[in-house]
């Protein structure tokens, strides 16, 4: 297996920003929602409060799906921002468990892994 050279690096490094740029979109988006709703809540304003009542149920529900997606993206950009400091260390694409290169292929499907296929299927 040959290792990553200078430009493979630069490819998966723009490839996982690009991946990070757009993911920092929707979870800005998910958050302007959360938060809209929280601040509604929180206002006091009860002739308001009564006002949306009926929207209450739907309301909370948004709220909790953008809150269970916004995690797991979260899980998601924290993958990205840690295949971004392997590439600064220089240990990206070296599997963490057996310490070899991680098949080129695998990363250009999952730039994100960290596991060689070998031990990832192992792992379970
Ligand atoms: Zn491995």
């Amino acid at each position: 297996m040959t290792k990553l050279n200078k430009n493979d690096l630069e490819h998966f490094k723009s490839l996982i920003n690009e991946e990070r740029e757009k993911l920092l979109d929707k979870l800005g988006y998910l958050r302007e929602t959360a938060m809209e709703t929280t601040v509604k809540d929180a206002s006091g304003d009860h002739s308001s409060y009564s006002f949306h009542m009926a929207d209450q149920g739907t309301d909370a529900q948004e709220r909790e799906k953008a809150f269970l997606f916004a995690s797991r993206e979260m899980q998601y950009l924290e993958r990205l921002e840690l295949a971004l400091k392997r590439i600064k260390e220089g240990t990206f694409g070296i599997c963490v468990k057996c310490r070899k290169s991680i098949a080129r292929e695998r990363l250009e499907a999952v730039p994100i892994a960290t596991m060689c296929y070998t031990c990832k299927t192992k792992q379970k």
